[in-house]
């Protein structure tokens, strides 16, 4: 048995089987907190930090205890791959909690693997994925992912088959870019089209926060997370933030958060403003490169956008596979699973599925990024046939707020999500061809030249 140590921080003296709970089941700590009280009410028990409350709890999320030998140390357990709690005893009886994923075992104690065991709790998976598609928690409480899960299902496709050979595209460095030089750019880019926004008057009234010297981690769908565009309840204020890496890639983020700001309510945005605001940023930030930067630049971003595209996409299949399973045969086994595919990948889809859940992503958003992309793609082309489209592109930008999904997309031309599939097969071909007549290595080295 392999063992990491789990350091949560102490800065406060919260539970730490919360903290487990959190870890364990991805949730916020005041969710757990919450239940964990109301189940304590239930069981008419004086304190919710009882083996009672927690096994309740467990057991709602389909994690029971299993028989093992009394009398053994954590690292004498023998168990097959998969989940599990275990509950341990100190020699002065202080009750840990440790958790134990394919034979490593995560404890917050240097001595975890010499506690003696209690009890040990397994998880049983499937059973709680089939709760979170059935009460749609997994789907961020709307039902738009399994409504729409064939046409998701034939965007991915599209996309991989169309941007299998961005993967070959390093992420080369963009040219320096001051801060100065990245307001002016920005500025005068949104001037140009008439859109009534002044960033310096934004940074002095804190609608705008640009970051220095901030470290940009990738996550595991490689992508960074460097700009945010959020209302803000406590100043009653609409914010970007953004991590400056002080080269092109900024103005291309800058131009995208503030173009959030620009269609973001106040409050939250509905279902249809979720789904469509990623495609208007991303359109603005493809035009904003076309329209400001060098042949070389313009090279390097839309290469690597389509690089991102194929990564999120190429991800994302398994997850819409195990959905489509569910949907169609209302079940997950591998016997579900081979009534709807033939291609015997059932253990690896699954594989990818947990490790979905683990790193805790959103396949709301991971959906509408998606579908961001693929609009985008499809107004930019609109776009290079017309540079009017711009006020089409603005008219949906005025209208995702107020009006029902498919009269936005009609704004753009599109009728619905059926229309979609069958133009993006033939703009994605249209996409592809213009990045290749267009910044060929040859093309970018002759223009410079
Ligand atoms: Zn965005």
């Amino acid at each position: 048995m392999k063992f990491e140590k789990i350091n949560f921080k102490i800065e406060d003296d919260s539970d730490n089987v919360i903290k487990w709970f959190c870890k364990i089941y991805h949730k916020e700590y005041n969710s757990v907190l919450n239940e964990l009280k109301d189940i304590k009410e239930e069981l008419n028990l004086e304190n919710y930090n009882n083996i009672e409350v927690y096994e309740t709890y467990m057991k709602y999320r389909h994690t029971e205890s299993i028989e093992i030998n009394k009398n053994i140390k954590v690292n004498e357990l023998n168990l097959p791959n998969g989940k599990y709690v275990i509950l341990c005893y100190d020699e002065n009886n202080n009750i840990h909690l440790s958790y134990l994923k394919n034979g490593l075992l995560y404890g917050n104690d240097d001595n975890s693997l010499n506690l003696k065991v209690s009890k040990v709790y397994k998880f049983n998976d499937l059973e709680l994925y089939k709760d979170w598609f059935k009460n749609y928690s997994f789907f961020s409480d709307n039902t738009f992912v399994i409504s729409e899960i064939d046409f998701l299902n034939k965007l991915t496709d599209i996309l991989i088959t169309n941007f299998e050979e961005s993967m070959k595209y390093s992420f080369n460095d963009f040219k320096p870019l001051s801060k100065e030089e990245l307001i002016n750019l920005s500025q005068f880019y949104f001037d140009s089209h008439n859109i009534d926004l002044n960033i310096n008057e934004l940074i002095k009234n804190k609608n705008l926060i640009l970051y220095d010297n901030v470290e940009l981690k990738q996550d595991s769908f490689g992508m960074i997370n460097d700009g945010n565009s959020n209302y803000i309840k406590e100043n009653d204020k609409v914010v970007a933030t953004m991590k400056l890496k002080n080269n092109t890639f900024d103005f291309l983020i800058l131009v995208h958060e503030l173009t959030h700001n620009r269609n973001q309510p106040k409050g939250k945005r509905n279902i249809v403003s979720d789904l469509l605001t990623e495609s208007i940023s991303y359109i603005n930030e493809m035009i904003a490169c076309k329209q400001m930067c060098d042949i070389e630049e313009q090279r390097k971003y839309y290469n690597i956008l389509c690089k991102t595209i194929y990564f999120f996409a190429y991800n994302l299949r398994d997850i819409y596979k195990i959905i489509n399973v569910y949907k169609k045969e209302n079940d997950i086994t591998l016997e579900a699973y081979n009534n709807c595919y033939d291609d015997s990948e059932y253990q690896k889809v699954m594989n990818s599925f947990d490790n979905y859940v683990e790193s805790t992503r959103r396949i709301f958003k991971d959906s509408y990024y998606i579908l961001g992309f693929v609009l985008a793609i499809y107004m930019f082309m609109e776009y290079i046939k017309d540079n009017d489209f711009f006020y089409k592109i603005e008219k949906l930008n005025d209208s995702i707020n107020n009006l029902k999904f498919n009269d936005c997309l009609n704004i753009i031309g599109i009728k619905d999500l059926n229309d979609l599939i069958n133009k993006f097969e033939v703009m994605a071909k249209e996409f592809k061809n213009y990045l290749f007549n267009s910044y060929s290595e040859n093309k970018v080295k002759h223009t410079i030249d």
